[in-house]
């Protein structure tokens, strides 16, 4: 296991589209145990294999405990709505409101290739959303309230 670098603002990598996983062998299990390790060295909540440069559809995530691997996840379901402020370990300095669905379920495989699916509110569908969406390019800033000022700043990449 070891940690990798994670990606910034800026990277042109953050706004490709993922591929899916289709060998579900050692060099994934590398990159999740991997990515765990990165993650919990950032003292992230999520991360997504774009984040550390890997444009493939495998993503992370620790909400108090629970720790969950999605690989190749769907949001087949949404309901609700929350508003709350949101935070990237690939967009320093930089934390503002995001509305997501309340509730989601997430359709994925585990590590193994078997499929399961997952339902979950509050921070879990916040999390899930936030981290799929980075496997389709998109950053938290795109939906933030704040975004125009953001973008002003640091420019729109
Ligand atoms: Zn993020």
């Amino acid at each position: 296991m070891a940690k990798r670098k994670v990606l910034k603002y800026g990277d042109e990598r953050l706004r490709k589209v993922a591929k899916p996983v289709t060998e579900f062998d050692d060099d994934l299990f590398e990159l999740l145990d991997d990515m765990k390790d990165t993650m919990y060295a950032n003292n992230g909540m999520g991360l997504a294999a774009t984040q550390v440069g890997v444009l493939r559809r495998v993503v992370i995530m620790d909400l108090g405990g629970s720790f969950f691997e999605l690989i190749n996840p769907e949001i087949v379901a949404s309901s609700g709505e929350q508003e709350d402020e949101e935070g990237c370990l690939s967009v320093p300095n930089f934390s503002d409101v995001v509305k997501r669905p309340y509730k989601v379920t997430v359709k994925a495989k585990d590590r193994y290739g078997y499929d399961f699916e997952i339902t979950g509110e509050k921070y879990f569908a916040r999390c899930a959303c936030h981290e799929i969406d980075h496997l389709n390019g998109i950053l938290f800033v795109d939906k933030s309230e704040n975004r125009e000022k953001y973008y002003k700043k640091y420019g729109k990449k």
